[in-house]
């Protein structure tokens, strides 16, 4: 308990503007998080109330370089940091290190967990008085380093993990204006925002079906280390009320180890298409509900849907599928059709890039070109079709397929494990405004 009055204020990122997809990625592998003070209002309340522990796993602390095998040794220590396009000789160059240094180390029995290394990594060198170098600290993470140590003329390692604090935390918020602004009121860390976008993607438009009054909570990991916040984890169970229809969400990490998110009855929340073929944020940071369809409202007279984006925005593949044209036309501009087993094409023309060519495969959530202006377009734009057995329907509203339901063998070990999570969520639920305003809103509806 002590910890998370320490940390009871929340942490938020640092961003202003919403960062790329990597920026958040290593923000949270770095750890880079400031504390702020209470937030006003409710959700300080909220936190208070569900704060609490749902696993403690034992930690052990990683030695200090000073407590480590060549101690004894009068080491001088360098840092680097491993920055992008680094290799180890640069970094051994950087560290005043020879490449003899370097072969000796990486050829060692150890050496190659060293193979790969990715930026914010952090080498540590301790030489000794005779420039030798007696230990190299590969840090990876907070949890993860690998320590060499030269004996008897050679490089031995041993590779040190550590495991975090995990505490469950809850998060709810209303849509007041875009799903980013209202999650980021809701002190929700980028990250999630994204993890619900996706979870939920399937099932809501979060370009055009989002309303003023939805709203959200979810239940999520955070790992902490000595004390202090190391990253955000996984969204554990999570619930979106759009438009009076409230769907639910659960994490389930199946027999073979893969995790997925499901209904309460065990059906996967991914489906065979997307709901939005683009990356909803480069839209949604912007757009304002007042102005209701960021659209020329012409459905039915151009067969597909618009989605105006900025030029650049990503547009996905909305299904696993096949490339079947990729090309130019003076009308479509760059355009990509993919084709979905026998029955299903979706088709995105006016793109400003292609990113894929005729006969490639792609998956769902795959790059296939960015939203441009080109052919007859007014402005940038996605203009997005859906066809089935080559009839046009309108994306929107069209029947998708079902999803798939877990397997048998599953699920009673999903419904045990799944139970208690959902619990919880309706839980904190429970005592907030958020049940009461989404009791309002269903009624309403
Ligand atoms: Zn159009």
């Amino acid at each position: 308990m002590s910890i998370l009055q320490k940390f009871s204020g929340f942490l938020l990122s640092i961003f202003r503007e919403f960062p790329r997809r990597h920026l958040i990625v290593s923000s949270a592998l770095a750890g880079c998080l400031l504390a702020l003070t209470a937030y006003p209002g409710k959700y300080t309340e909220v936190k208070r109330q569900i704060a609490e522990p749902v696993a403690i796993l034992i930690e052990e602390p990683a030695p200090a370089p000073e407590a480590a095998e060549n101690s004894d040794f009068d080491l001088s220590w360098k840092e680097q940091r491993v920055a992008s396009g680094d290799n180890l000789s640069t970094l051994f160059q950087r560290a005043k290190l020879s490449p003899i240094d370097v072969y000796k180390v990486s050829s060692s029995k150890a050496g190659k967990a060293l193979r790969n290394l990715y930026p914010d990594e952090t080498f540590r060198f301790g030489v000794n008085s005779d420039g030798l170098l007696a230990e190299l600290h590969y840090i990876k993470s907070p949890l993860e380093s690998h320590i060499f140590t030269y004996k008897n003329g050679s490089y031995i390692a041993e590779q040190k993990l550590r495991q975090p604090e995990v505490l469950l935390s809850y998060r709810e918020g209303v849509i007041k204006d875009s799903l980013y602004m209202s999650g980021k009121q809701a002190n929700l860390p980028d990250k999630l925002i994204m993890e619900l976008a996706n979870i939920f993607g399937w099932d809501i438009d979060f370009v055009f079906d989002i309303r003023r009054g939805d709203s959200f909570s979810l239940t999520y990991e955070d790992r902490y280390l000595e004390g202090e916040k190391l990253e955000t984890g996984n969204i554990i169970a999570a619930s979106f009320t759009n438009r009076g229809k409230t769907y639910q969400a659960v994490r389930y990490t199946n027999s073979e180890g893969r995790s997925n998110y499901y209904t309460p009855e065990g059906r996967s929340m991914r489906k065979a298409f997307l709901r939005t073929p683009l990356d909803i944020f480069r839209i949604s940071s912007g757009f304002n509900l007042r102005r209701k369809h960021p659209i020329h409202k012409k459905i039915k007279a151009h067969r597909g849907v618009d989605y105006a984006a900025p030029r650049g925005t990503p547009v996905y593949s909305a299904g696993d599928g096949k490339v079947i044209a990729a090309g130019y036309s003076k009308a479509n501009g760059n355009y990509v059709f993919v084709q979905h087993g026998q029955t299903y094409t979706t088709k995105y023309l006016h793109l400003n890039r292609k990113k894929v060519r005729k006969g490639q495969t792609v998956r769902q959530r795959q790059l296939i070109g960015t939203v441009g202006s080109t052919g007859y377009a007014t402005g940038p734009h996605l203009h997005y079709e859906f066809l089935v057995n080559g009839v046009h329907r309108n994306p929107r509203t069209v029947k998708l397929p079902q999803s798939q339901p877990i397997a048998k063998a599953e699920k009673a070990a999903f419904l045990k494990a799944t139970k208690s999570r959902l619990a919880k969520l309706a839980e904190y639920q429970q005592p907030t405004q958020l049940a009461s305003a989404q009791r309002n809103n269903a009624s309403a509806n």
